[in-house]
């Protein structure tokens, strides 16, 4: 076997129940093309390879890419990508409809979530995360978990909490618990998406303050703008970003701009 190497975020997962409980989320049909991020020595694989049409799993250490093209050799419904997923297009290496799988590595794995917004979309994916990042997902406003990774995962996905895998599940026994988690996707990207995100971000950057001086500091419009803007989206000037529903972003962004939604 390979060296076990921490820069990636190796913590295989050695649970059978687990590795099911996490295919059996993807609720496959057989018909399906999945990617799977990081298949590392194959664990996941070998169960979602019997539960697809083809399987295609990107893997950034050279080492384990020798290891599972050997291991797959002769079946033809198997790729392994040698690649950053980050460097990577999801939906030009599927090739057509996908549904993506991975227990991701916690180094990166805001920066996949936000990767695999990137059109074309995955019609749904199941991803197993550190437990807090499954919490924040699913968090409701007004609670501490929610915020901006929150609400931007939400405006692109229907998210749900779909079980908790212990940290001894796991080899080498990681420092935190895990979560699986599915998201469906919304049928396609707002041509504004990147600039809502970006909002919300900026506004949750001022979640203590209230709206109406966090919109002025996040937009740079004046007082009088702003406080149109919150009465035309029926907000009251002192209520707080943290405690506005995902839609409600978006709707302040686009009256900000004028684009109402
Ligand atoms: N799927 C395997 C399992 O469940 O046992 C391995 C999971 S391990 C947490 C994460 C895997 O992602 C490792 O194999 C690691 O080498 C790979 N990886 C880490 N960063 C990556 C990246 N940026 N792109 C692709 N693969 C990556």
């Amino acid at each position: 076997m390979p060296p076990i190497r921490k820069r990636f975020g190796q913590n295989f997962l050695t649970d059978r129940g687990a590795l099911t409980r996490i295919a059996d989320a993807l609720q496959l049909t057989g018909a399906e093309t999945v990617v799977e991020i990081g298949p590392g020595r194959g664990a996941l694989t070998d169960l979602l390879a019997t539960r697809c049409a083809r399987l295609i799993g990107i893997e950034i250490d050279r080492d384990l890419v020798t290891l599972l093209q050997a291991r797959y050799e002769g079946q033809s419904h198997i790729t392994i990508v040698a690649a950053d997923v980050l460097d990577t297009s999801l939906g030009a290496v599927a090739g057509g409809p996908y549904v993506l799988c991975g227990n991701v590595p916690y180094y990166v794995t805001t920066p996949i979530l936000f990767h695999a917004l990137r059109p074309p979309r995955p019609t749904h994916a199941v991803f197993l995360v550190q437990k807090e990042v499954a919490e924040r997902l699913v968090a409701m406003p007004g609670t501490p978990e929610y915020g901006a990774l929150t609400v931007n995962m939400r405006l692109a996905a229907d998210v749900e909490l779909a079980g908790h895998v212990g940290a001894g599940s796991f080899f080498p026994r990681p420092q935190v618990d895990s979560a699986i988690v599915r998201l469906r996707y919304h049928a396609a990207a707002a041509p504004d998406d990147e600039e809502v995100r970006a909002f919300v971000v900026g506004l949750f950057g001022q979640r203590r303050r209230q709206l109406a001086r966090a919109l002025r500091t996040v937009s740079g419009c004046e007082a009088t703008v702003a406080q149109q803007v919150l009465e035309r989206t029926g907000l009251a000037p002192d209520v707080r970003a943290e405690t506005l529903a995902p839609g409600q972003f978006v709707q302040l962004y686009r009256e900000l701009r004028g684009r109402p939604a």
